[in-house]
């Protein structure tokens, strides 16, 4: 089910909220003419989402995919490296290691949909080793340059348990936090830092379905000044002097407009708000899902505060009596509208030769898992709705 196939009385799965100071900011800027890549908004955006992050430094760009390959570059990925991504995940992280012509290493997941980080310690303790600082595939006897943790659905992945192991093996950690702005540790070490600031590099994005959205756009985060004079210079086109154009590096258009920056900074406004709201949502659903026969709502790590963005409904068809398929085409037929979870990218046609590691529970997850609406401004109504129809 795609958004075309939305009418007016479809319960959509995920859409954007556009309450707050969204007109008034681009209006702003249409009035004053700043409607580019230049302009106070861009550096408010970037501002305010190091003050709500911790983050030191922030870069906005156009989309985060285009956050996520310029992360890589910086890091150090080259041409024949090696790049650790999870089998469950949007697409966006496993191309963007292709853009630079290194090959992704696949990862099973977890029971939170993350990357399975004990499944990765063992992959790397058993299958690379570690020579003049680098860590070699033994399959492949290429180096393996950076992992890509994804915190899936917003739920942060387990990075106090990776992040020594990295450092010993000197693999760079770029986080994608694309779909867990606001999602922040509560426990031991990392407790008070929020996704995305924790590894190297971290990648936000802000596109339609996320938890808060400027149409498009994304935003790379780092406490390294480094990365971020870098992360600036390369998605500017690698401008080294202006006036006289001069480039001596191979740049990139990736700065994201004045225009989409208002609309974040207006949408940062009200984060805290919608954190709330999901969270109720989720509780709200959880209480009635959970007494459903054959039906559960997916737990969230309790080592963080969660952003709750998307609600996973786990289906046990045997019991249920209906496969996450045929739910899926009930729950259409009725006007709501839900979602798979990704097919897994070790099987994508580009991918399929690639290696993975011990992939089993992705398989399962994928199988009953069906995503169920999860918009900011769903009605009460709409969730007792969804919550009817399940029961059906
Ligand atoms: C949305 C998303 C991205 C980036 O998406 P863009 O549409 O390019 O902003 C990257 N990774 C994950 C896991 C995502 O969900």
């Amino acid at each position: 089910m795609l958004n075309k196939d939305l009418n007016k009385n479809m319960i959509p799965l995920s859409v954007p909220h556009i309450s707050g100071n969204e007109w008034k900011y681009i209006k702003e800027c249409l009035d004053t003419e700043w409607v580019s890549s230049v302009g106070k908004y861009v550096d408010k955006f970037e501002s305010a989402i190091c003050s709500w992050s911790g983050a030191k430094y922030a870069v906005a760009c156009v989309n985060g995919t285009a956050a996520l390959h310029i992360a890589l570059k910086l890091v150090g990925v080259t041409p024949g490296d090696e790049v650790i991504v999870p089998t469950v995940t949007f697409i966006s992280p496993v191309n963007a290691v292709r853009y630079l012509g290194a090959e992704p290493v696949f990862m099973d997941c977890d029971k939170y949909y993350n990357m399975d980080v004990e499944k990765l310690i063992e992959f790397i303790k058993k299958e690379t080793f570690f020579k003049k600082g680098q860590t070699i595939n033994k399959t492949t006897n290429n180096k393996i340059t950076a992992v890509i943790p994804v915190h899936i659905f917003g739920n942060a992945v387990n990075l106090d348990r990776l992040l020594p192991v990295c450092k010993e093996r000197n693999i760079k950690i770029v986080e994608d936090a694309a779909e867990s702005m606001g999602t922040c540790y509560r426990e031991e070490a990392l407790n008070g830092r929020c996704t995305g600031t924790i590894g190297d590099i971290g990648c936000y994005s802000f596109n339609g379905n996320k938890i808060i959205t400027t149409g498009g756009g994304g935003m790379i985060v780092s406490d390294s000044q480094k990365y971020a004079e870098k992360a600036r210079y390369v998605t500017t086109q690698a401008k080294d002097d202006s006036l006289h154009s001069i480039h001596n590096e191979i740049g990139y258009n990736f700065r994201l407009t004045n225009i989409q920056a208002a609309m974040g900074v207006a949408q940062l406004e009200n984060l805290k708000k919608y954190l709330k709201i999901k969270k109720c949502n989720y509780d709200y659903y959880k209480a009635e899902i959970d007494e459903i026969l054959g039906l559960h709502l997916a737990e969230v790590p309790d080592y963080a505060d969660n952003n709750y963005w998307m609600y996973a409904l786990q289906i046990d068809k045997e019991v249920y009596g209906k496969s996450r398929e045929e739910l899926m085409l009930f729950l259409q037929k009725n006007n709501i509208q839900t979602r798979p979870i990704w097919h897994l990218n070790h099987l994508q046609l580009p991918y399929k030769d690639c290696q993975n590691y011990k992939i089993e529970k992705a398989y399962d997850m994928l199988d009953k898992t069906l995503n169920i609406p999860c918009s900011v401004n769903l009605k009460k109504e709409s969730i007792d709705q969804v919550i009817r129809n399940l029961k059906c």
